[in-house]
């Protein structure tokens, strides 16, 4: 035996387990049917392992459920309020904080708030709610991410950077005065997790500055974002997570939060701003649509325990078992030579669909047929981030057709083991095997908005 493999195990033990269902893959054939063959239709006791999304699936810690019992439920000055106020300023270093009910609340008052009928908002490829509030506020969103992050087999190690020749012919197109701010989102979500560098970030922050644009942040996966620069970054391979967190927002004026992310919590998010001005305008909307300013939609308990879990989610040790966790997974793909989003992400795997499927046409949907077709092969729950993710051009009313066509395996944040992780890649292998008999869909049924959701196909 080797005596210089060290293996690394999570940071923490397990107090309580949730017993799950195992079902038969005529029972799963069943399910998925009724389900429209669309994963966001399945009742989730007929899944086995749920990677759909790390979205509110966290396993919040001993901490965390004590601080449920500390909420302060009272309408108005809630004490819990000021402790996430000060987890925020603590640890980020934003002035004024609006708490939301989660993290589209806030997109919303900000688009409200800051964008103008014919603005655009340049950003680092688009997130479906962030982009859809920006269009409703009247604005155009702009993709300025580099071309990297479109090529699924690029090793760039940011992906996610801006593209600063992008914002910049689009700064002298269109004026200054039309871009109320850039929205950086780190990580990028939809180019599968992928981190944007410090450098681009002071380099971006130069640029907007010089016009007088203003930077919002979407830091949903701040902590993760800086894990990534902790490792790959010059420079920065001593600094801790914390430490980082806090330098990647003193380049922005403000950010949108999505409690449901990295902080480790059910439900919460907030907007945080430095603006004054801006800050008394959110004040103002916020109680139109989430909440009197000191709790914004959210039980006290739910914002004392998002406090505590802002905290955890900067501790090294935390990250390191968390995005280990994924690059195992990732691993274990690339043996079986699975073609996945290189390099692996921070919050999952992301499968090309493309050149897994590559017998079918994008609008046959190649990444929902693979969805349907793991989720009957093992009860693993995976989603769509492709065609029918990306929707439909408002002005022409066709399919966006994005290079990108995923299948999204999410890991929640200390929900699942080692073992579930094996459990999903020997699936993968299974259905990859077999993938030349796959049939494609169409779609049967097209809500109007993030239509990805409710969606219903059925088998070509
Ligand atoms: C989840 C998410 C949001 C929206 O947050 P919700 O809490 O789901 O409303 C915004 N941006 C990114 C990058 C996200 O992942």
């Amino acid at each position: 035996m080797s005596l210089t493999k060290r293996s690394w195990a999570e940071p923490f033990k397990i107090k309580m387990v949730e017993l799950l269902k195992m079902t038969t893959p005529e029972q799963r054939e069943k399910a998925i049917k009724e389900a429209g063959h669309n994963t966001f239709l399945l009742k989730s006791e007929d899944v086995y392992i749920d990677l759909l999304t790390d979205s509110g699936t966290s396993a919040m810690s001993d901490q965390q459920w004590s601080g449920l019992m500390l909420g302060d439920e009272a309408y108005a000055g809630s004490k819990n309020f000021y402790t996430l106020e000060k987890a925020v300023k603590k640890f980020y270093g934003y002035k004024h904080l609006i708490p939301t009910h989660q993290g589209r609340g806030a997109e919303n008052i900000l688009s409200q708030v800051m964008i103008k009928k014919g603005d655009i908002v340049p950003g680092n490829m688009y997130f479906t709610t962030t982009r859809l509030h920006q269009e409703l506020a009247g604005g155009t969103f702009v993709d300025v991410i580099i071309d990297e992050a479109h090529d699924s087999e690029n090793l760039h190690p940011f992906k996610g950077n801006i593209d600063l020749n992008k914002l910049q012919a689009l700064i002298k197109k269109h004026g200054a005065k039309k871009i109320p701010y850039v929205c950086v989102a780190v990580t990028v979500n939809l180019a599968g997790g992928q981190p944007v560098s410090m450098q681009n970030l002071k380099e971006l922050r130069a640029l907007t500055q010089e016009h007088g644009i203003k930077i919002m942040l979407d830091m949903t996966r701040i902590a993760e974002n800086a894990y990534f620069i902790q490792q790959h970054e010059k420079g920065y391979s001593k600094k801790s997570i914390a430490a980082i967190v806090k330098e990647i927002c003193s380049y922005t004026d403000g950010a949108t939060f999505s409690g449901k992310k990295d902080a480790l919590v059910n439900i919460g998010g907030f907007l945080a701003v430095n603006d004054q001005e801006i800050f008394e305008e959110a004040s103002n909307l916020v109680v139109v649509y989430e909440g009197l300013h000191t709790y914004g939609g959210l039980a006290g308990r739910d914002m004392e325990a998002m406090a505590i879990g802002i905290e955890e989610s900067v501790q090294d040790e935390h990250m390191k078992a968390r995005i280990g966790q994924v690059l195992y997974l990732g691993e274990k793909m690339q043996e079986a030579e699975i073609p996945i989003v290189l390099p692996i992400g921070g919050h999952g795997i992301f499968i090309d669909a493309k050149r897994f499927l590559p017998h079918l046409k994008q609008d046959q949907f190649p990444a929902q047929t693979l969805a349907a077709a793991l989720y009957v092969d093992s009860g693993v729950r995976t989603m769509e981030r492709g065609i029918v993710s990306a929707g439909r051009n408002a002005k022409t009313g066709d399919h966006y057709y994005p290079k990108l066509e995923l299948v999204r395996l999410t890991i929640p944040r200390r929900v699942y083991t080692q073992a579930h992780m094996d459990v999903i890649a020997e699936s993968v292998e299974r259905v990859y095997q077999d993938r030349k008999k796959i049939r494609g869909l169409k779609m049967v049924y097209e809500p109007k908005y993030l239509r990805f959701f409710q969606a219903r196909f059925s088998k070509l």
